[in-house]
């Protein structure tokens, strides 16, 4: 293996790997580390997003979806099936062979393109230099021109709720649970929390979410956000607001949980207990003493607009930098970077990140909250439809959320769109492409949908911003 590269990424997650494809496309010689190791001890490229996140989870909600849509909704349909039982050995086979595929993925994407994939550990030394460690414990220093860290984010751990990976786990271990826990605790009522919640809730469980904050779903438009908590009752999800866990501790295979409230110190009981109170840069053993590459107060490699570090010819993408923690956020950092090394064009349109949530419903926005347009004081109009007035919800049998979108009454701009709904996460992306055009209110409200599609319930929203809705009452 020749030790020299122009381009070595550190991370071969969902920021490092595409920037080592781009890398490679642009015509570079490029190698991507990558350190991964599964339970069973299986190394894997795709970082916490293929491995431990955005798949495995997504194949979990599709099928605890699919089992609670089996006992509940079918008879509705007019199918009568037996007994629905779930073999939960099989759902965990089933996404874990998602996975393997998913990440296997790459390796044939890494050939293809002629990316060096090295699995083992990287350390950056110096600017252009790398320390390889190979699984085996031998060390090679590597030199590139550039050199992109993409190592990521970590579980925040709480040092009162002491993790053990058995019964007070992080978000991977309650991926991987071979058996429906009776009584399932949750701290942290945010995207990933509510995604566990729901499934192992529609599997079963007894579930309790306790958060923090007195405000649910902070970051979401909070009409979007109260409907949202309506639908989560309904499932069954025990939502605690301003619920602050002092403390946990497992005591003959039972987690016994103290939580502080306005009304004063409460106890929860559970046989599990997911911690997702968030997740944390992780640059440990990356950064050589003296490499000179600035963290923030925070522990964020320290970058600019286009991901440059405080090191000329080292970039830093992903978690592991400012902004959200979303795969396709680092995506796009990826591929900019690796552009730009090439000396060709890369912008990331921050202002234009879709984000979602894959609960049932689903909600998914992008741009701003109505909040957030009103503490800005730029004068605004607001249109919502309901998807109860939706024909292709209704056949689906999935009639429920709303679409909304908020505009500039100045210039007609849009600035936010957020929809909560059946598969609002593909929907979104309209409203993510109209945003990245600047299309103009109008401009969607003269766009042909397809009738009946779930996208018209876009279109109407945006035509109840004038109320010239058709198919909805124009408040
Ligand atoms: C349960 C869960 C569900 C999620 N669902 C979604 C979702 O639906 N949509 C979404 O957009 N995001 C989701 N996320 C977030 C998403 O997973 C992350 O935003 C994304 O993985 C970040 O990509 P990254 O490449 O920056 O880091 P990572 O995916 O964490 O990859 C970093 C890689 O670098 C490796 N590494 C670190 N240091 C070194 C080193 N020194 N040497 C070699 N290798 C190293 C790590 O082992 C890892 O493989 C979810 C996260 C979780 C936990």
């Amino acid at each position: 293996m020749t030790d020299q590269f122009d381009v070595i990424v550190i991370g071969g997650g969902p920021a490092g790997y595409p920037a080592a494809i781009r890398a490679a496309q642009n015509k570079l010689a490029v190698a991507c580390i990558d350190e991964w190791r599964n339970f069973d001890g299986s190394r894997a490229f795709g970082g916490t997003c293929l491995n431990a996140g955005c798949i495995p989870s997504k194949a979990l909600l599709e099928s605890s979806e699919l089992f609670q849509r089996a006992k509940q909704e079918f008879a509705t349909h007019g199918i009568k099936v037996g007994e629905v039982t779930l073999d939960l050995a099989a759902m965990q086979k089933r996404r874990a062979s998602i996975v393997k595929t998913m990440t296997g993925g790459i390796l044939a994407l890494f050939k293809s393109n002629g990316v060096v994939g090295l699995q083992g550990h990287g350390l950056l030394t110096a600017a252009n230099r790398v320390e390889f460690t190979a699984p085996d414990g031998t060390k090679s220093a590597l030199t590139a021109k550039d050199v992109i860290l993409a190592s990521g984010a970590a579980p925040i751990r709480l040092k009162t709720v002491p993790h053990d990976g058995v019964h007070i786990v992080d978000s991977w271990n309650a991926l991987e649970f071979d058996a429906v826990p009776p009584r399932l605790g949750v701290i942290g009522a945010g995207v990933i929390g509510l995604e566990l919640g729901s499934v192992w809730r529609r599997l079963g469980s007894t579930v309790t979410v306790l958060e923090a904050t007195e405000q649910f779903l902070p970051m979401v438009d909070q009409a979007i956000a109260k409907e949202a908590m309506r639908h989560f009752k309904k499932l069954g999800l025990d939502i605690k607001l301003g619920a602050n866990v002092t403390g946990a501790s497992v005591d003959n295979g039972v987690v016994n949980c103290v939580y502080s409230t306005a009304q004063g110190e409460q106890k929860l009981q559970v046989d599990k207990l997911v911690v997702a109170v968030g997740r944390r840069p992780y640059t440990q053993d990356l950064l050589a003493e003296g490499t000179g590459v600035k963290l923030d107060p925070r522990g964020f490699i320290q970058v600019d607009d286009h991901c440059r570090t405080s090191v000329p010819h080292v970039w830093a993408v992903g978690d592991v930098v400012r902004g959200p923690m979303l795969a396709h956020k680092g995506k796009e950092e990826g591929i900019m970077v690796a552009d730009l090394i090439a000396g060709r064009f890369g912008e990331v349109n921050y202002k234009v990140i879709p984000n979602v949530i894959y609960t049932a419903p689903e909600i998914a926005w992008v741009g701003q909250t109505e909040e957030q347009v009103k503490a800005s004081g730029r004068a605004y109009k607001v249109g919502s439809f309901p998807f109860a007035a939706s024909g292709r919800a209704r056949a689906m049998e999935a009639a429920q959320g709303m679409a909304k979108v908020v505009s500039a009454v100045d210039n007609d701009e849009i600035l936010g769109i957020h929809v909560i709904g059946p598969l609002a996460g593909e929907l979104i992306a309209e409203a993510v492409l109209a945003m990245e055009y600047s299309a103009s209110t109008e401009d969607l409200q003269r766009t042909i949908h397809a009738h009946p599609t779930l996208s018209e319930a876009i279109h109407e929203a945006a035509l109840a911003v004038d109320k010239r809705a058709i198919d909805g009452i124009n408040r």
